[in-house]
């Protein structure tokens, strides 16, 4: 059996790295059939809009998908196709693992985080209002109906995972009611779970903790916009935007992203690194259960990683992407 994703290659570096992901896995034998779906630039080209009804229906229809990074036109009345993606399909858990690699030189050893976002309230439900010439409005949304939701999806991943120890991280002090709220619905939901090991941090002390010292932390369960500021930093502990997998994960539907962006300037080159996709990839296997493929393409790409021979310039080498992704091949 064969498993249908649609394959969303994206803008700036994203065919490059989408292109090195699927030949990795086809390499491999993974089983998969690739469905191209527009989105992004080329979608506005092509169908007018970042992230088309046609891209949706099929991953509506194939419940997975895998997409590079997307751009969408600025000051044309476009919502982020991103987010859009995320709130029309209801991925309302930002999934991001965070780990310590082989042969990358980091300040920390032994990283080994979960980062998890609200993904589709806070600021990012796009709700403005210019008051008066001087002043604008923007409103941070919060249920307690999508705190609970995700922090028992958190809960749940913690007990399938052998994951033991949870923060729930916000602002509460300053913003009472927002945050409260998403504190309010994750405390609730612990009470169901006494033995994993669950607390609060107010968000600032977390950047600064994991700043000085990440190791001890586990899973991360944040609001939107604050888990999009601390999933970058935590990715900047271990190795850079290049090498971090992510996931939009709904009741039935995943989409399987990196967390870097389109990378203009190094777009074309064919010097980008393709890890972060590749590993967004092996957990959309991992995902549906084939997980022993995952495991081999993960362990060829930790040989690359060690020997250090093939390296992308992001971490230090001298390696295009092409050599790079032939050099995973070869260890396969
Ligand atoms: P966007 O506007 O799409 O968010 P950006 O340039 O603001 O693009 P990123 O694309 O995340 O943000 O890039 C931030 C930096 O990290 C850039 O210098 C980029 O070259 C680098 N970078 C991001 N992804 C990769 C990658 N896969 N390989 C190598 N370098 C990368």
């Amino acid at each position: 059996m064969k498993y249908p994703v649609t394959l969303i290659e994206g803008d700036g570096i994203g065919p490059e790295v989408t292109g090195a992901t699927t030949k990795i896995l086809d390499a491999a034998g993974a089983p998969i059939v690739w469905e191209k779906a527009l989105g992004g630039l080329a979608a506005v080209e092509a169908l007018g809009h970042p992230m088309p009804e046609q891209t949706l229906n099929s991953i509506r229809q194939n419940r997975l998908g895998l997409k590079g990074p997307l751009a969408t036109p600025k000051g044309k009345g476009y919502r982020s196709a991103n987010v859009h993606l995320r709130q029309e399909l209801d991925l309302f858990v930002g999934y991001r693992p965070v780990q310590t690699l082989p042969g990358i030189t980091t300040p920390y050893k032994d990283v080994n985080i979960i980062v998890l976002r609200e993904n589709t309230e806070d600021l990012y439900a796009g709700i403005e209002h210019a008051i008066t010439e001087d002043t604008v409005l923007t409103l941070k949304v919060s249920t307690h109906r999508s705190g609970e939701r995700i922090a028992r999806w958190a809960f749940e991943h913690m007990r399938n995972h052998g994951r033991r120890s949870i923060l729930c991280c916000h602002k509460s002090a300053v913003v009472p009611m927002a945050d409260g709220a998403f504190a309010d619905a994750f405390e609730t939901v612990a009470g169901d779970y006494p033995y994993i090991d669950s607390g609060q941090l107010e968000v600032d002390s977390l950047a600064f903790e994991l700043a000085r010292d990440p190791t001890p932390f586990d899973v991360l369960l944040l609001q939107n916009l604050y888990g999009d500021i601390l999933s970058d930093l935590a990715a900047g502990l271990v190795g850079g935007l290049g090498v971090v997998p992510g996931a939009n994960i709904g009741d039935k539907i995943a989409v399987f992203e990196a967390v870097h962006g389109t990378a203009p300037d190094i777009a074309g080159k064919g010097i980008a690194n393709p890890l972060a996709v590749l590993s967004s990839g092996l957990l959309l296997l991992e995902y549906v259960g084939e997980q022993t493929i995952a495991e081999r393409i993960r362990r060829a790409v930790f040989d690359v990683l060690e020997e250090g021979k093939h390296l992308t310039g992001d971490l230090g080498g001298d390696a295009d992407t092409a050599k790079f992704t032939a050099a995973i091949i070869d260890k396969l």
